[in-house]
């Protein structure tokens, strides 16, 4: 197969490492994946790439160290099942995600969600933009994600086609991270689609190449950024999305949930197999990839037995998210990774125990900030290289959050040693 590096980044696959493998990000409607789908994604992964399956912080799920061989069949395994992966790597709309678990607003959400993927995934209109553009719709403020967004659509008021939403853009972590702006409070359902497009659209026409929408903020200003976006919204319709049985396809509000905690959103493709096969035995029709990297089972009937089921098995059931613990795949996976990012997680959890799962934690193995440290209480991120004999070694920042924004760097440039030091200071204080 003749594989076009740029082509192969829009189907969401880019080349992950010297030896000529690749990963594949598969995009989720909102982290959410029916039976069918995980069964599908379970046996792909163990047939192809690492083994484990990557479960990434905006709900996607990716497999690593694919040969060029395997793609086709992988794409194959999903298209199957109706998953796809076009426009998660690369100048595209990518997954849009959900940080929001159930309870109120998560269907209305899901619903539109799902609309929003449909529209801009694979849409030429929408691809070829200078660089990604990230959406999230969001059932409410907690967690802050709607600050880290290009564009996000926070529901405040859920009335069915008459919700209404308050719209962020321009946010962004990365090198220079940025929270977004509130454009406009209390946009109504039907004008959120004209809107997001003409967002989209002054992007791919005014971004610089290799620059996120927050650049293009940063260089004219928000008023002449309002200005272009307001003159592309006026030539379009409000729009409505009615569906017969939208919401009814979805999980049920009232389902219970059985939350399984992964280390650094690990998922062994052949326990997952074991997952699958026990949430099939006791009616399960649903699973979440939660934005901290876990597994959540979506149960409608009682969830005792299978809650019971899967502590047999060994899987770990947690009662809530406490002790969050985001960590991106970093060295060896990761090209870009400064460091082996889940050795040092070990590291943390094994020094500090108890201690640390009382916080959120985050570790980015490099500047990208891929695992959102500036939104967890304690942000660790691997800033640059310091050479040490044979081989470089890592330097560390370290962010703190405390209030609604984004965490602030507080450390820089700590060895791990000085790192963990610091860290023992502050968990202890
Ligand atoms: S933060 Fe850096 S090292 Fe980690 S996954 Fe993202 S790009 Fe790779």
């Amino acid at each position: 197969m003749d594989l076009d590096e740029q082509q192969l980044r829009l189907e969401g696959v880019y080349l992950q490492n010297d030896r000529g493998e690749y990963m594949q990000r598969v995009k989720l409607t909102g982290g959410i994946l029916s039976l069918a789908q995980a069964r599908a994604l379970a046996e792909l992964g163990t047939c192809f790439g690492s083994g484990n399956l990557h479960l990434s912080t905006r709900g996607s799920v990716e497999f690593h160290r694919l040969k060029g061989e395997d793609l086709l069949h992988v794409f194959r395994g999903l298209a199957a099942v109706g998953l796809f992966s076009r426009g998660a790597c690369g100048g595209a709309v990518r997954g849009i995600s959900c940080s929001s678990g159930f309870g109120p607003g998560f269907a209305r959400t899901q619903v539109m969600l799902r609309h929003f993927l449909m529209h801009f995934s694979g849409n030429p209109h929408y691809e070829g933009l200078p660089k990604k553009f990230k959406m999230a719709f969001e059932a409410g403020y907690t967690g802050s994600r709607h600050l880290i967004q290009d564009l996000a659509m926070v529901l405040v008021e859920d009335r069915g086609e008459g919700s209404a939403y308050d719209v962020w853009v321009a946010g962004g972590l990365g090198r220079e991270p940025q929270a977004g702006f509130l454009y406009q409070s209390r946009v109504s359902e039907a004008e959120l689609l004209p809107l997001a497009e003409s967002i989209v659209e002054v992007y791919k026409a005014w971004g610089e190449k290799g620059r996120r929408l927050k650049h293009l903020l940063n260089s004219i200003g928000e008023a002449e950024l309002r200005r272009q976006i307001e003159e592309q919204r006026a030539k379009k319709q409000a729009v409505c999305f009615r569906d017969a049985f939208a919401k009814e396809l979805l999980p049920d509000e009232s389902s219970r949930r059985i939350l399984l905690n992964l280390f650094a959103g690990e998922l062994v493709a052949r326990e997952f197999v074991e997952i699958v096969e026990l949430a099939e035995a006791h009616k399960c029709r649903w699973l979440r990839v939660t934005p901290d990297q876990n597994l959540e089972l979506l149960v409608s009937d009682s969830d005792d037995l299978l809650r019971q089921a899967l502590g047999e098995a060994g899987f770990t059931v947690q009662p809530s998210e406490e002790g969050v613990l985001r960590v991106c795949p970093g060295k060896p996976e990761c090209r870009m990774g400064l460091c082996e990012t889940r050795n040092l997680a070990q590291h943390i959890l094994d020094k500090f125990g108890p201690l640390a799962q009382k916080h959120s934690l985050a570790i980015s193995g490099c500047r990208n900030s891929c695992a959102q440290p500036q939104l967890a209480d304690f942000g660790i991120l691997a800033s640059r290289l310091k050479s040490a004999g044979d081989q470089p070694v890592a330097l560390f920042d370290l962010y703190r959050r405390h209030g609604e924004g984004l965490g602030e760097k507080t450390a820089t440039g700590l060895t791990e040693d000085e790192l963990l030091s610091l860290l023992s200071e502050k968990l202890s204080a």
